[in-house]
């Protein structure tokens, strides 16, 4: 671990070296850090492109991102349902800067080409979308904003490194919070932006170093550790999920499972198409329209915690109910399947849904 701010040279002329090669040259943490650096090498190589770089979160890695292809009159085409923090990037942060957002049904692929106009500069995509888990056709969507001459970019958090390979079908683009299934231990905040050389260069000398949303040398190190059992924990998530998701479809408290990895879901198809692994996450929804009844139901998980964020070892739960903003029915949530046994978690949903009267014991 570098524990460094910064790096002293034995020479005038490897100083001056350093200073016109920032990004590969170590001289100062907010720059080049020689752990984070290897962090990055290693994030490219996983996902398939050129070069990366890392960020002290995955938000900081899509404002990055975004404001380094963006200036005052430009639009952009966001999927709706996209992260909740990267749409208040778009609005208000950009808008107050003269940017445009229009949100699409990233299903449509119609609807989103008619959302492009003539200052159209950005094609925004996350795949699947936060809570209820709709998928994009990635690469027919990369296709139209070549067409159109536009950069795409996808958040590929939920996607997941090692699952699905964005750049292979033409996004220019691909950033990840870190912070869930990367760190995959709930320890660290961090985001990565994998792109081009080109890209990433552009990025590091202007947003990266200017905005100084860097990753701490320690973080980076945990992030390392992390992606030693990467593969194994994403494989380990896809039974867990299945059995649960098909317990959930059988079982009478519960109604709708968003899940595009499930055979009933209209997403299934480009689900099967576009991950190596299952995404070991969906929604669902209680039998219930009473509120109190819903919270009673969450607070009588046992095992299933409540909270934010993803990817650790635990299972979480995240009850709309909790949502300020009133934007989604008050019967759904999203589960995270975390590495506890299968039948464990299922009864824990079985037992809370008696407990809470939304079917009677038995
Ligand atoms: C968590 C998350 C982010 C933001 O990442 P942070 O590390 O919390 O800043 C962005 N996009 C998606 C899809 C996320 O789940």
């Amino acid at each position: 671990i570098y524990q460094s701010s910064n790096f002293e040279f034995s020479s005038v002329a490897d100083f001056r070296a350093a200073m016109a090669n920032e990004i590969d040259l170590p001289i100062y943490t907010r720059g080049a850090n020689p752990t984070v650096r290897l962090l990055e090498k290693k994030l490219a190589a996983l996902q398939g492109t050129e070069d990366a770089l890392c960020f002290g979160s995955g938000s900081a890695a899509v404002a990055a991102a975004v404001l380094s292809f963006l200036r005052t009159g430009d639009h952009v085409v966001c999927v709706s349902g996209a992260y909740s923090w990267t749409q208040k990037l778009f609005n208000p942060l950009l808008s107050k800067f003269g940017v445009d957002v229009t949100y699409v049904d990233g299903r449509n692929a119609l609807e989103v080409e008619a959302a492009f106009t003539p200052q159209t500069r950005m094609l925004y995509l996350e795949s699947p979308t936060s809570i209820t888990f709709a998928c994009q056709d990635v690469r027919a969507l990369a296709a139209l904003a070549k067409q159109k001459k536009v950069v795409s970019l996808i958040d590929n958090t939920y996607g997941s490194i090692l699952n699905t390979f964005p750049v292979e079908v033409g996004v220019d683009v691909i950033i990840h919070s870190a912070t869930k299934f990367i760190s995959g231990h709930s320890d660290v905040v961090a985001g990565v932006v994998c792109a081009s050389k080109e890209v990433i260069k552009k990025i590091f000398y202007g947003e990266y170093m200017t905005l100084g949303a860097t990753l701490s040398p320690h973080d980076a190190w945990l992030l390392i550790r992390s992606l030693r059992t990467i593969e194994i924990r994403m494989r380990q998530g896809e039974g867990q999920a299945q059995l649960i998701s098909d317990f959930l479809q059988q079982h009478p408290a519960f109604t709708f499972v968003h899940d595009p990895f499930s055979t009933s879901h209209p997403d299934y198809s480009i689900a099967k198409e576009q991950f190596k692994y299952r995404i070991p996450m969906f929604s669902f929804e209680v039998n219930s329209n009473d509120e109190k009844q819903i919270e009673v139901f969450c607070n009588e998980l046992k095992f299933i915690r409540l909270g934010v964020s993803w990817g650790g070892y635990e299972s979480l739960l995240i009850p709309t109910i909790v949502f300020p903003h009133r934007n989604y029915p008050v019967s759904l949530m999203r589960l995270y399947v975390g590495f506890e046994s299968g039948k464990l978690l299922c009864d824990d949903l079985h037992q809370a849904a008696v407990k809470s009267g939304i079917i009677a014991e038995g």
